[in-house]
């Protein structure tokens, strides 16, 4: 089967590369023409562990090829799927501009039979705007070419992304033909013979439950984060909490784990925009807006404590900080906790030393010469007054105790993640959420 993806970014580059793993020919487009020249000449634009070797793979196969040009992927393309961006709007609503333009120019050059999906994270009705923007272009072209639209939004996590896609809990999929259905079926044919599941549904529910289940999983982190700080006022322990609760089948475990803050580019995005579209339509989500206010203080929560122990007298302290990226697994750092932190950190007067094993570059983008880079976690921490566990990579897992005590000026450490048990008698002062109070 041939199918065509516009937009390479970290939905549209896994997805293309999983579905050429499959055994599709897959044509990427995408407007950015440096992305492009990089995947042209094996340059993978994103970390994401096993991607580059998938890419190569099919690349060398034959089945996955990148351009610039929809026009060239068209003739041939049974399903194109828009991957593009729908970030927040200014009033919080999703962004649809990309992925109306990215519908236009399919129309512009469709020239047979063809199913547009969106797999971009997109509000009730934006399938409508695609089909209306398609058929805008082909009347613009004086052409009656049949088409249908279809939903099938995606559920993958950065850092996990293959696995994800390869082996998902299930795929969601909105049609409203048979003809669409049918092509579904066949390009999620591998995934069916392993039993995954494909859910078929109307093209509506289709875009809510992405919606829904981004919610859902945020609803989860910042219940925990208030719990979690409630804990630490009443002298519980929030990690033992979290086990009482998880092991209840009606809760799981999953995703009940305090912290400094959910970011990325979806969460804080899908929260803002399922609000909106409440209030579009008349209705008010008021557990989610609980849930965004949660979420934006507990983004303060290491500041907070940093500055309570040193009884706010901070200027000219120096932070260490242990993780960028706004989760494990990624280089991304949109809507990162550590980006609120270091914030607040420079306008206190502090110095702030960085590091993170695969976000270095996008840090130094972001943050240019206002912070310091450090070479490894240990080179972080010299001369440090607080160390900050902000990004729970494995690498910050089991730090050497004796490098890091003879390294900093003062043993404070603030575990955003949970993470640590530190040796109290070596005079380590450990910061938590939701066990220590200060
Ligand atoms: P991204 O910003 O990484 O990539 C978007 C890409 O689209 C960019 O490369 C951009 O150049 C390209 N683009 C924009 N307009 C274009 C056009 N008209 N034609 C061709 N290319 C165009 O975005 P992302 O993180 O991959 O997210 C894409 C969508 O998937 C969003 O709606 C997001 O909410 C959703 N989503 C993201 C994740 C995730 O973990 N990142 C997970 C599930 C769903």
């Amino acid at each position: 089967m041939d199918i065509a993806v516009v937009g390479v970014g970290y939905v549209g580059l896994v997805s293309a590369t999983c579905f050429a793993e499959l055994g599709a020919h897959v044509h990427c487009v995408d407007v950015d023409a440096r992305k492009i020249e990089q995947l042209n000449q094996g340059v993978i634009p994103i970390y994401e562990p096993g991607l580059e070797k998938m890419i190569a793979r099919n690349v060398t196969a034959g089945r996955l090829r990148f351009g610039t040009e929809i026009s060239k992927a068209m003739p041939k393309a049974e399903i194109v799927f828009i991957a593009v961006g729908t970030p927040s709007d200014e009033d919080g609503s999703a962004d649809l501009s990309y992925v109306i333009e990215a519908a236009r120019s399919i129309g512009r050059s469709m020239t047979r039979y063809t199913l547009v999906v969106t797999k971009s994270t997109v509000p009730v009705g934006s399938s409508e705007m695609v089909r209306k923007a398609v058929r805008e272009e082909l009347t613009r072209r004086r052409l009656d070419i049949d088409f249908d639209v279809a939903s099938n939004p995606e559920f993958l996590k950065e850092g996990n992304a293959i696995d994800d896609f390869m082996k998902p809990d299930r795929v969601v999929v909105g049609v409203d033909s048979d003809k669409a259905r049918e092509l579904i079926t066949s390009l999620y044919k591998p995934m069916l013979l392993n039993n995954f599941r494909v859910l078929f549904m109307d093209i509506p529910s289709a875009e809510m439950t992405k919606y829904a289940a981004n919610a859902m999983l945020a609803t989860r982190i910042s219940f925990m984060n208030d719990v979690a700080n409630l804990c630490e006022r009443v002298g519980a322990d929030v990690s033992m909490v979290r086990l009482g609760i998880g092991s209840d089948s009606r809760i799981g475990s999953k995703f009940l784990y305090p912290g400094c803050g959910y970011g990325g580019s979806c969460f804080p995005k899908d929260v803002k925009a399922l609000i909106k579209t409440a209030a579009d339509n008349g209705y008010r989500m008021e557990v989610l807006e609980a849930v965004e206010s949660v979420n934006e203080k507990q983004k303060n929560v290491l500041f907070d404590k940093f500055s309570a122990y040193y009884n706010q007298d901070i200027q000219g302290k120096q932070a260490a900080i242990w993780g960028l990226s706004f989760k494990p697994g990624t280089d991304d750092m949109r809507e990162a906790p550590s980006l609120v932190l270091i914030e607040r950190l420079l306008e206190a007067g502090c110095r702030v030393r960085v590091y993170d094993p695969v976000a270095m570059q996008e840090a130094g983008a972001r943050l240019g010469d206002r912070v310091e880079y450090a070479t490894d976690m240990y080179d972080a921490v010299k001369g440090a007054d607080a160390l900050f566990h902000v990004t729970e990579w494995k690498e910050f897992r089991m730090p050497d105790w004796t490098a890091i005590h003879k390294a900093m000026a003062t043993p404070l450490i603030i575990d955003g993640r949970n993470v640590y048990e530190v040796p109290s008698e070596r005079g380590f002062v450990l910061l938590n959420i939701g066990s220590s109070s200060i």
